[in-house]
């Protein structure tokens, strides 16, 4: 599974070794292809802000039963073979929405971390004020963004064509699939927030701008697409 993530979280996924949720996936006899990324955190530290219990289902039931679903979709088919990206971009209906659910909750893990929040910091922050104006800009309008997003779906930090940009997308839709480059991603579906805040969406992205974006994470992806598009 981290094989298909390449070069993007694997900064950010040695910065937390030894400090995650669930053991290593160990390869089995009959393994499945596509297997639950750990957590890059311990499930109770990103507490107050998205308590346990919210990881509980979030990670443990809906993320694990996407997993579980491109399994049992794939199981005999030439897709078993493919990468998560390869599935994402050719596929359609329940294995796509399946496929991209596994790599957008996959992504969004790695956008927090315990303590995090606070500003970016060198070539993410110029990027930020060149595209946005100023930080607070940047926040006022991802916050925007992501609480009219109607729906179910997600908020996003992108690249297009080498600039930042703020997206939204619905249900499983990710952007991959419009030519840009994810840096960063909200889930602002309900399952993410309803245990922590009921109704209260606000108070779900506050927290989420103000106490847990690992800006590190962001800032890893923004100079590996750069680096990738031999910048
Ligand atoms: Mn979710």
């Amino acid at each position: 599974m981290l094989n298909l993530w390449g070069a993007l979280l694997i900064p950010a996924l040695l910065a937390s070794a030894g400090n995650s949720l669930a053991a290593p996936d160990r390869p089995k006899e009959n393994a499945m292809p596509f297997t639950l990324p750990a957590l890059p955190y311990d499930k109770n530290s990103l507490a107050p802000h998205i308590s346990p219990e919210t990881i509980d289902y979030h990670y443990g039931k809906h993320h694990q039963t996407y997993v579980n679903n491109l399994n049992k979709l794939t199981e005999g088919k030439p897709e078993a073979g493919k990468t998560l990206e390869e599935i994402i971009m050719s596929a359609s209906g329940g294995l796509f929405n399946n496929a991209a659910q596994v790599w957008n909750h996959t992504f969004y893990w790695n956008c927090m971390k315990p303590k995090g929040g606070a500003e970016p910091t060198g070539e993410l922050a110029e990027a930020i004020k060149r595209d946005f104006g100023t930080f607070a800009k940047f926040k006022e309008e991802f916050t925007n963004a992501a609480t009219t997003l109607f729906g179910s779906g997600w908020t996003w930090l992108v690249l297009e064509n080498g600039k930042l940009k703020i997206t939204q997308t619905s249900n499983a839709d990710l952007p991959m699939k419009h030519d840009q480059t994810a840096l960063m991603t909200l889930d602002v579906w309900e399952h993410a927030y309803y245990i922590d805040h009921r109704n209260a969406r606000a108070k779900h992205i506050s927290a989420f701008l103000d106490s847990l974006v690992n800006w590190d994470f962001v800032s890893a992806n923004l100079a590996a697409s750069k680096a990738k598009a031999g910048k």
